[in-house]
């Protein structure tokens, strides 16, 4: 008999392990994680999106980390980065972004 294997039964070590390493070297803090299918279909997510796994995570930096640094160590974890940016055209001050560079929305890591 197959066992139904649940998104939360994979391996996530290394790549929680990354996320934590990460936020905490890099000063970051995660804004999405886990996402269910209607909460990635509210953020046109990809359908097939590693956020459904558990296996991504969105975060963003007191300071903006070198993208270059970022995956360096990432890839040490077998993950990977995608540096996300706005694109609507900022009309005021965003708070949670005050200390990010123009345009930046967060940095997606997930397992490659
Ligand atoms: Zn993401």
């Amino acid at each position: 008999m197959s066992k139904v294997v649940l998104p939360g039964e994979i391996d996530a070590t290394e790549f929680i392990h990354c996320v934590m390493q990460a936020a905490f070297l890099f000063k970051g803090s995660v804004t999405s994680w886990i996402r269910t299918e209607l909460h990635n279909l509210a953020v046109h997510g990809p359908r097939k999106s590693k956020h459904l796994q558990g296996l991504a995570a969105d975060l963003v930096w007191d300071v903006v980390p070198e993208l270059t640094r970022l995956e360096a160590f990432c890839k040490d974890y077998g993950c990977r980065v995608r540096r996300e940016y706005e694109h609507e055209p900022w009309v005021g001050p965003k708070p949670s972004r005050v200390f990010s560079y123009d345009h930046f929305s967060h940095d997606h890591i997930e397992k490659a």
